[in-house]
């Protein structure tokens, strides 16, 4: 990327208890990515644009920043950084790991701050993890993991149906979606106790399930600006945002400010806020104050 390109060529970073593998660092804006070109967790080496930066990690950065425009600047969600969660945090760390040192999943996104950061162990910041095999021309997994730090500044609720649910529906802003799922049924899905059973037991599926139909029924059809399509591409030329058409936004811009209003009462039964942001933003006594707030949009908006 021309326009943000400042590339630090950094410095020996000794990453974890490996001796020997030198760790670089590339920042883009407030994005910054630790990357090594050898071992385990080498990137692909090609750079096409010869500025001694691999392109696969100017790409994450691209991929991550494209994500920060469409989320923040064009659709108005609360921005991670500067969150009562986060206030003192104003930067963004991608550690690029082998796949198999992260559970073998693609990312990886972190709620807790890195206190001393790679690139400044002067600074905090937010920290993701993705996976040196991912590219992000067909993977949307740095959309993915970044919703994720949105999903922690905006909300402490971490029920796997909600947050990765929601998080595969994010991957729709850089992604190109041809069908979108729909549910005819969907007032009928939101009452049913079989159903929401369904849905309390999924993860990622739920975009399928719950997410996507609901925007789809609530005719949340948003455009990505021509602007931003042709600002953010990646190092080869190709457009970040697949296609214009984002499903969604404004309805899970209100569930994720609804669920921050339940958040008390959760916290109340779970025996007290502390004890439950300790243990408890998972458990399932905390599902029914979250489809709450889905069913509460849902009717307000239909009615
Ligand atoms: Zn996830």
């Amino acid at each position: 990327m021309k326009f943000l390109l400042s590339a630090l060529m950094a410095t020996a970073l000794m990453i974890g208890s490996m001796t020997s593998v030198r760790a670089e660092i590339y920042q883009q804006g407030i994005v910054y990515v630790n990357y090594e070109r050898e071992g385990d967790a080498a990137v692909i080496a090609t750079d096409v644009d010869n500025n001694g930066v691999p392109d696969v990690v100017e790409d994450i950065a691209t991929q991550i920043n494209a994500a920060r425009a469409v989320f923040h600047d064009e659709f108005g969600f609360p921005d991670p950084l500067g969150s009562a969660r986060y206030k003192n945090v104003k930067t963004i760390e991608v550690d690029v790991c082998a796949k198999k040192d992260m559970n073998n999943q693609n990312g990886l996104a972190f709620s807790g701050v890195r206190k001393k950061s790679k690139h400044n162990p002067n600074e905090s910041a937010l920290h993701i993890s993705i996976a040196s095999t991912a590219d992000p021309h067909k993977n949307s997994t740095p959309t993915h993991e970044y919703f994720h730090l949105i999903q922690y500044g905006a909300t402490y609720f971490r029920n796997g149906w909600y947050l990765e649910g929601m998080a595969r529906w994010s991957q729709d802003a850089v992604q190109e979606i041809k069908k979108y799922p729909t549910d005819r049924n969907l007032s009928w899905t939101l009452k049913d106790k079989a159903s929401e059973a369904k849905i309390f037991a999924g993860k990622y599926g739920v975009a399928k399930l719950l997410w996507y139909p609901l925007s789809v029924d609530l005719n949340d059809k948003q455009k990505i600006s021509s602007k931003l399509i042709k600002k953010y591409r990646y190092v080869d030329g190709a457009a970040v945002f697949k296609d214009n058409v984002f499903y969604g936004p404004n309805v899970m811009k209100r569930v994720l400010a609804s669920m921050k209003s339940v958040e008390d009462e959760a916290a109340n039964e779970f025996g007290g806020r502390k004890k439950w942001i300790k243990d408890g933003v998972r458990n399932a006594q905390n599902n029914k104050y979250i489809l709450k707030c889905v069913r509460d949009i849902y009717n307000e908006r239909r009615s």
